[in-house]
């Protein structure tokens, strides 16, 4: 049984049978098989695919993933002769276009489709680097006959033998390799036809003395060096003119190197060199012979497919992969040597979720390349790197900071960089980000912790409002954590029935009869005992949670509702209900149609259903996010502005809102718990009620505790109150004893 994806799917990977396996080694070999130099019938080489796939396959789902499996794969192909030059383009095309079609994980094992990509593009790199490895070794092994029957050649010509000499000449004239001999000096005296292809020019070859083309005219391009995937080390790549100097003088019998060369157009030319010692008869040094092989091809691919696998296909920015690459080298501790350190910054964008949304993903994609432009300037060394590792999560690394201040400095310039709004199509988009700092030294922590607590620490940004960092530390994390895994726990919550609805009465003020009751959501948590609203009402906004959750509940009070209206004991009005709704759930399209339909079921009539919105949801709101509001005000069912006086609200606003209850806060009552009264505030809630009743609204009061605050209350107008001197939140069955004992 093959591995699976730890975490990404149900168990065996039973979707991937072996006859995709088979279908796509049969696509593979029918694009490999006319370039190869194979003698194998087609069925033959079809069947030497198939376990070469079997390893790509398998590496694709392995659950550690060790792209480095597939280098065998790339040995095999060229043990199969797949030598062409054209051979590797097509090897690597089939994989690209249908190792994830046919080998993939099937939808229901879940592996993300860009994760899937991303190891594909690293198999490709892998297969590449197998068969650029295997194709020099075999080449070497064939300069070196050709080494040798060129110094056979050599020596007997000198001794004057021309059927040797024509030998020779078939050999240096029809070599695929470059081949040039030049003396001990350096001056070229032969070269052969494919060198002066692969330079474009004789003469531009001949101008040169051999040590002139020793000199590192192309260094390799730092983004090269050390790169652990690269088979294509020179055997010295160090001082390459000493090396050579040993050879002449005959200390050496050869060397090897791979080096760029300019061709006489003023491209690139990136050569596998061979350089040998020809010797006298008597031992002597005498000649240099030099076999170059075109490798310019190979190395392009291979730097493409190393980019493709290291960066981020939208912004060009490292990706994920190539950040934990380099994570991973900052953590590496130094033998012995002063402890290092490890900076990094987590960034999420403040409200991206809802540009993406309101604007469209194209608008989205072109912000995040703004954003990408920004941060790239934003580092100032190379021991810093910004890497995109998530839709609007970027991360900076800051291998061996000096002090955390310099790590606080760097995100202070990513958030210098991102204070001015992107112009878009003459839009001006504010973005804004939030920062989570982790610093420490390196030693004792995983690549995963750090990430992990520089996110939960972002988050700590997030909820401090945004467009800020914050700084990791334990404690914090720790809150944080549990934070964390309440988020994370809230879907199976909801599965698990661990959420109940309490019921608080509401109370006329008049005559202290019931009207109904508020429904308030309650977490019993396996481990945390009830946790209140205030505790999980945040995060289930902030992950979308809030929609299931907030249907849920308004399903449970409606159908409440409906049982307290048809026993027929209970005495009084019929008792309406009151559910909160979130601003998140007010963003959601199926809002209006969700209301409709859990009234339908339930069959209460939608005037016995009012839902309570905060205010700071509706003012300033425009119209279109008011119009789901309105059509529910439509159907019949109240709306009650929740918390009024806590926003800054507009009393004149009021008339455009789809409202027709105001429920005051606690706060502007709670002078009047004992005693006499603050004359400013019954002046304030006077008011209030004064320009709710113009305004045909009602006016609901929370938090009543005492009698004196009731009595003041209604003394002062107000129609509804809601608050423990009535009745804390309770079982629904409380209200049906309330209400008894109120008219009894
Ligand atoms: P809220 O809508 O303002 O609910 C009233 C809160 O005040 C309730 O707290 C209630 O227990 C508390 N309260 C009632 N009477 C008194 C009193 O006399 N004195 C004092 N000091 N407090 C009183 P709770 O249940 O903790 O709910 C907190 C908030 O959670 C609610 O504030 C509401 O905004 C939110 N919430 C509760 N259930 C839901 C829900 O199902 N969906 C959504 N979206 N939010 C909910
Ligand atoms: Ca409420
Ligand atoms: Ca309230």
């Amino acid at each position: 049984m093959r591995p699976v994806l730890a975490g990404y799917g149900p168990g065996p990977a039973t979707a991937l049978d072996d006859d995709s396996l088979a279908r796509f080694a049969a696509i593979w070999s029918r694009a490999i098989y006319p370039v190869t130099a194979t003698s194998m019938t087609k069925a033959e080489f079809e069947a030497h695919l198939r376990p070469l796939a079997a390893v790509l396959r398998d590496t694709l789902h392995a659950e550690r993933f060790e792209p480095r499996a597939a280098v065998s794969v790339g040995t095999g192909l060229v043990a199969a002769h797949c030598t062409d030059p054209e051979a590797l383009p097509s090897i690597l095309g089939v994989i690209d276009a249908y190792l994830v079609l046919y080998c993939g994980p099937g939808a229901d094992l879940g592996l993300p489709a860009d994760e899937c990509r991303a190891r594909c593009s690293r198999l490709q790199h892998a297969v590449a680097v197998g068969f650029a490895h295997a194709l020099r070794e075999r080449t070497l092994r064939e300069q070196e006959s050709i080494s040798r029957a060129a110094l056979n050649a050599k020596s007997e010509a000198e001794s004057a033998l021309a059927a040797s000499e024509a030998r020779f000449r078939a050999v240096f004239e029809t070599a695929a390799v470059g081949i040039g001999i030049a003396d001990l000096d350096g001056t070229i005296l032969e070269l052969n036809a494919a060198l002066v292809r692969m330079f474009g020019s004789e003469a531009f070859i001949r101008q040169r003395r051999t040590c002139d083309w020793l000199h590192p005219e192309h260094p390799e391009p730092p983004e090269h060096a050390g790169r652990p995937e690269h088979s294509g080390r020179p055997e010295h790549s160090g001082d390459t003119e000493d090396v050579n100097r040993e050879l002449v003088r005959g200390e050496r019998d050869h060397y090897q190197i791979e080096k760029a060369y300019p061709r006489a157009d003023g491209s690139v030319l990136w050569a596998d060199v061979q350089v040998s010692l020809l010797r006298d008869g008597a031992g002597q040094p005498r000649y240099q012979l030099a076999l170059l092989d075109d490798v310019t091809e190979r190395r392009r691919l291979l730097d493409r497919l190393r980019h493709q696998a290291t960066h981020d296909a939208l912004t060009a920015l490292p990706n994920r992969a190539l950040f934990f690459e380099r994570l991973d080298q900052a953590l590496e501790e130094p033998a012995g040597g002063p402890a290092r350190h490890i900076g990094v910054c987590y960034l999420d964008l403040d409200g991206f979720k809802a540009v993406n949304d309101s604007l469209g993903h194209a608008v989205g994609d072109r912000l995040l390349l703004a954003v990408a432009d920004r941060l790239r300037d934003c580092v100032t060394s190379p021991d810093q790197l910004v890497a995109r590792i998530g839709g609007d999560e970027f991360v900076a690394l800051y291998a061996d900071p000096p002090d955390r201040r310099a790590v606080t400095d760097l995100a202070a310039r990513i958030l210098g960089a991102l204070s001015t709004p992107v112009l878009l199509d003459d839009r001006q988009l504010p973005v804004h980000g939030s920062l989570g700092i982790v610093h420490g030294p390196v030693g004792g922590r995983g690549p995963a912790d750090i990430l992990r607590s520089a996110d939960i620490t972002m988050y700590r940004a997030k909820e401090r409002g945004g467009n800020r960092y914050e700084v990791a530390d334990a404690d914090a994390d720790a809150r944080a954590i549990t934070r964390h895994g309440l988020t994370n726990q809230l879907p199976s919550a909801l599965r698990h029935h661990e959420f109940f609805v309490e019921y608080q009465p509401l109370i006329a003020l008049e005559d202290n009869t019931v009207l109904g009751a508020e429904a308030l959501v309650r977490w019993s948590h396996p481990v945390h005992g009830v946790l209140g609203p205030d505790r999980f009402i945040p995060l289930a906004e902030s992950t979308g949670q809030i929609v299931p959750l907030g249907r849920w509940v308004l399903e449970q009070a409606v159908r409440q509702a409906q049982e307290w209206r048809q026993d027929t004991h209970c005495p009084g009005p019929p008792p309406r209900i009151n559910v909160n709704l979130s601003p998140v759930q007010l963003g959601h399209r199926g809002l209006v149609a969700d209301v409709a339909a859990v009234l339908d079921d339930s069959g209460l009539e939608p005037s016995a259903l009012c839902l309570e919105v905060t205010e700071s949801a509706l003012i300033g709101a425009d119209k279109d996010a008011l119009e789901p509001l309105r059509r529910i005000a439509d159907l019949g069912v109240a709306i009650a502005l929740d918390d009024f006086g806590t926003g800054y609200s507009n009393l004149a606003s009021l008339r455009w809102l789809p409202v027709s209850v105001l429920k005051l806060d606690r706060a502007f009552t709670l002078g009047m718990r004992r005693g006499p009264a603050d004359p400013m505030e019954s002046k304030i809630v006077e008011c209030i009620v004064t320009l709710a009743h113009a305004l045909d609204l009602t006016v609901t009061v929370e938090g009543v505790e005492t009698r004196v605050q009731a009595d003041h209350l209604r003394a002062l107008g107000c129609d509804t109150a809601q608050g423990w001197y009535y009745g804390k939140a309770g079982p629904a069955d409380r209200l049906h004893k309330l209400t008894l004992a109120d008219t009894g």
